[in-house]
């Protein structure tokens, strides 16, 4: 039966695809397609799993005091018997031999169908076994991962993307959650689309789809409870909807558009040589955000004139809490510098907390999501000036990766007169410790992100400290305007139009430009074409966005007139309803905030 469900548009396009359910189990699954010679090698691993796991219960069942045995020794007998039952066996493996998923995927897809199966059953004590069923699946994921660690005796063949498989139908990932860091490793992996139950629009989970450039809806709510695994589902991340079980016509309709935007993209992708310049002679910098140095070629490839933000907490996800050492981060830094061919990269120190936090610091157990509020706690240049070892080894890395072509370093989230003085203290000892070991590094501009509203209300400060400003919209909104960018239950407060908002970036833009000094956005409203017009008109001459959005935002710069848009700026800034102004003025008018 077709079924419609609603959420927030994150990333556009259309994705169409079967959907694959992704239990938010506390342990990362891989998932990737073996080779299906490779079939019998996997349920082997999944089979040795499934001994360990047993002989692990056993022993457990042996430890436990006399005085405990009954209701424990019961629970492990449940837990046994579940790990133990063939029919749930074979129909894992039927996952590897039919589908040819790794076993981790098989172990979490038929989780996800006995999860649901349990969901439906009348009696309370059995639907509460489901809780026992996920404890058990987590211990034989744990333990092929533990195995999988073991380099070289894994039985797991090459991974192979999807499109190695052209016979395969498409996928679309569906999950209540998906972290940043998950996303992060969903880069080049087999979906073609995303869909959470949770997420806001300008949350770094929606920013990484977007930077995917995958189709992605977040916040639809009931949509990994209603969607069962192997559905086929649509993806509308034009207009935030999923559509499942979709009947031919609307099928058809689809995959016409699919096409169309394809072909949309090749003639924007034309633009790529083109300089940004309106037509009234303002040159325009277009920048990209990156999260990894793999990036750097797709960003060169969309036409971009430099990175205006490396995220570089990306390269401190998915290891266990073990932070990557100075030269590690050289090597990183360096290869970015060195693909962009003698354009600037401008890297940002490290931004963890908040929604991308880290499941281990410094060797503690420090998990932000049980702090009251994460995204007002120990983040970002917080997090580095608490840290002050860290916080020098990426410094230092920074400097030296300069020696390789121009560099910018960007520290996030800055607040206070006593962060920036901390801040320039490391930086300058960094550079007299370079110079006296005679190290090489090169010379870096340093610049500040606008995005706490108490920075862009003590623009002089800032401006007597640093080389050049950046504001990040997506925390100037969510501080400004109080609302959490990652809760969808307040996703239709988040507004980028609200003109306190506006009165901010538009101060900065023009007490930068006065004092002589380059300001950038690279926050979500740099890539958004609904702010093209308005940002050009107050000023901004420098936007920065992920790669995938230059083409379209710099064919509005090529239309654009300069001195048309100043008047439209001010009338936007002036209004008590600027979206009024914008639907007046702006071809197509304003898309209303999600
Ligand atoms: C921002 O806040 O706008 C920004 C660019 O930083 P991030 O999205 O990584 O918080
Ligand atoms: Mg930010």
């Amino acid at each position: 039966m077709t079924l419609q469900v609603f959420g927030l548009p994150v990333s556009r396009g259309v994705a169409i695809g079967r959907a694959v359910l992704v239990a938010s189990s506390r342990i990362d699954v891989a998932h990737y397609y073996i080779d299906p010679v490779d079939a019998p090698a996997e349920i082997s691993r999944l089979r040795q799993a499934r001994k360990r796991v047993s002989v692990e219960l056993e022993a457990l069942k042996q430890a436990v005091p006399a005085d405990a045995q009954h209701e424990l020794v019961a629970l492990l007998d449940v837990h046994l018997m579940l790990l133990n039952d063939e029919a749930v066996a074979e129909a894992t493996c039927a996952w590897i031999i039919d589908r040819h998923y790794n076993a981790e995927w098989a172990m979490a897809a038929q989780l996800e169908v006995l999860a649901r199966q349990f969901d439906e059953m009348e009696d309370d004590y059995l639907r509460e076994r489901k809780a026992d069923l996920e404890q058990v699946a987590e211990r034989v994921l744990r333990a092929l991962a533990d195995k999988s660690g073991e380099r070289g005796t894994s039985a797991v063949g090459p991974k192979v993307g999807a499109r190695d498989f052209a016979g395969e139908d498409p996928l679309v990932l569906v999950a209540n959650d998906i972290s940043p860091a998950d996303m992060l490793q969903f880069k080049g992996s087999v979906f073609t689309g995303f869909v959470t139950d949770v997420g806001g629009k300008n949350s770094h989970t929606a920013i990484v789809a977007r930077s995917l450039d995958i189709p992605a809806v977040v916040g639809a709510r009931e949509a990994s409870r209603l969607i069962r695994q192997d559905d086929w589902v649509i993806i509308d991340g034009d207009a935030g909807l999923v559509i499942v079980d979709p009947p031919p016509i609307v099928l058809e309709e689809y995959r016409f558009r699919q096409r169309q935007s394809q072909v949309e993209r090749e003639r924007l992708h034309r633009l790529r040589h083109k300089a940004a310049v309106t037509l009234d002679g303002a040159r325009v910098e277009l920048l990209a955000n990156i999260e990894l140095p793999g990036d750097a070629p797709g960003a060169l490839a969309s036409g971009a004139e430099g990175i205006g933000l490396f995220r570089s907490e990306f390269l401190f996800m998915n290891r266990e809490g073990e932070l990557p050492d100075e030269e590690e981060q050289y090597i990183a830094y360096r290869d970015a510098v060195v693909a962009m061919g003698g354009l600037p990269v401008t890297i940002r120190t490290v931004d963890i907390g908040a929604d991308k936090p880290l499941e281990r610091m410094s060797g503690q157990e420090l998990r932000h999501e049980h702090t009251l509020n994460p995204a007002m706690g120990l983040r970002a240049i917080r997090w580095s000036l608490a840290e002050p070892q860290m916080f020098e080894a990426q410094v230092r890395a920074i400097y030296r990766a300069a020696s390789h072509g121009p560099v910018r370093l960007l520290i996030p989230m800055l607040t206070h007169a006593n962060e920036i003085t901390a801040s320039m203290a490391v930086i300058r000892r960094v550079r007299e410790q370079l110079m006296r070991e005679g190290v090489a590094h090169g010379a870096v501009e340093v610049g500040a992100m606008v995005e706490v509203p108490a920075a862009a209300l003590s623009l002089p400060l800032f401006l007597r400290h640093f080389d050049f400003l950046s504001i990040g919209t997506n925390d100037l909104i969510q501080y400004t305007l109080a609302i959490d960018r990652a809760d969808e239950a307040v996703a239709h407060l988040y507004d980028p139009w609200h003109p306190a908002v506006l009165r901010l970036i538009a101060d900065t833009i023009a007490q930068g430009r006065q004092a002589g000094k380059d300001v950038c956005v690279c926050g979500e409203m740099a890539g958004d074409i609904d702010f093209t017009e308005l940002l050009l008109g107050l000023g901004l001459r420098s936007f920065s966005m992920h790669p995938a959005c230059i083409p379209a935002v710099k064919q509005r710069i090529l239309r654009s007139e300069v001195h048309r848009l100043e008047a439209y700026a001010k009338d936007v800034l002036q209004a008590e309803d600027p979206r009024s102004v914008v639907r007046a003025v702006v071809p197509g008018g304003v898309r209303v905030a999600a």
